[in-house]
């Protein structure tokens, strides 16, 4: 999970590209769909996003049956998620939160109002508003995808900078290899499960000369956690 990732299902293309707009100029990077079917698609191909907006009217599956895909899902059930819908009926209301949304906003709305319930979803499911993660002396930006440690450069591949991303938001929550697989490359990845452990060995030989690699742990005979040391 990439935690300044949204994904975006809207099937009106002006509503879509304002919005992308104006999510990535509030430092979201956006992934967008415009069906039901090419969201769940995309979902299972890429690291999952942190939160979901869904409009309700789109063709093909509506926006609730996604919603009640989407929690039916481990990967995705605890995924905030927030409809958009045209019209402000109570029925179609409760209808949502039956299905497991988070919250709901009536169209029209502002880009600001949607940013804002945005923010404070994501800061009651406690992953990180802003663009950098920090452990100690660690600080992960991610805008410019750079790592420093105590103020130096690191240099992390892609792959290993998405695995320290998605433990750092989960700090002391241990994983096992298939849940990182699934977080981190996305479900449909044909990838081993080996190849996570090459990764982390990658990542810990990157923050060995801070000292931070044991900050990278294995749980043995589960998997991996990133717990601070500092
Ligand atoms: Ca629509």
């Amino acid at each position: 999970m990439a935690s300044n990732k949204i994904l975006l299902v809207e099937d009106e293309p002006d509503i879509r590209e304002m919005l992308i707009f104006s999510l990535t100029r509030a430092g979201f990077i956006v992934d967008s769909a415009e069906t039901a079917e090419d969201a769940l698609n995309r979902l299972f191909e890429t690291a999952p996003p942190a939160l979901i907006v869904i409009d309700w009217m789109l063709p093909g599956m509506q926006g609730v049956d996604l919603a009640k895909r989407l929690r039916d899902d481990s990967l995705t059930s605890e995924t905030p998620i927030i409809m958009l819908t045209a019209r402000g009926e109570e029925g179609d209301k409760l209808k949502g939160f039956e299905a497991g949304i988070d919250d709901y906003i009536t169209k029209p709305f502002s880009p600001k109002e949607l940013i804002a319930r945005i923010r404070a979803l994501l800061r009651r499911s406690g992953l990180p508003t802003k663009n950098q993660l920090a452990a100690g002396e660690l600080l992960l930006d991610l805008r410019s995808h750079e790592l420093t440690i105590n103020g130096d450069a690191v240099v992390l591949g892609p792959t290993e900078f998405r695995l320290l991303e998605f433990m750092l938001s989960h700090a002391g929550r241990t994983f096992n290899r298939s849940q990182l697989l699934d977080h981190v490359w996305g479900r449909s990845a044909y990838v081993e499960e080996r190849t996570v452990d090459v990764h982390i060995l990658r990542l810990r030989k990157a923050l060995k000369p801070s000292g931070m690699d044991s900050s990278v742990q294995t749980v043995r005979g589960v998997g991996y956690r990133f717990l601070s040391n500092s």
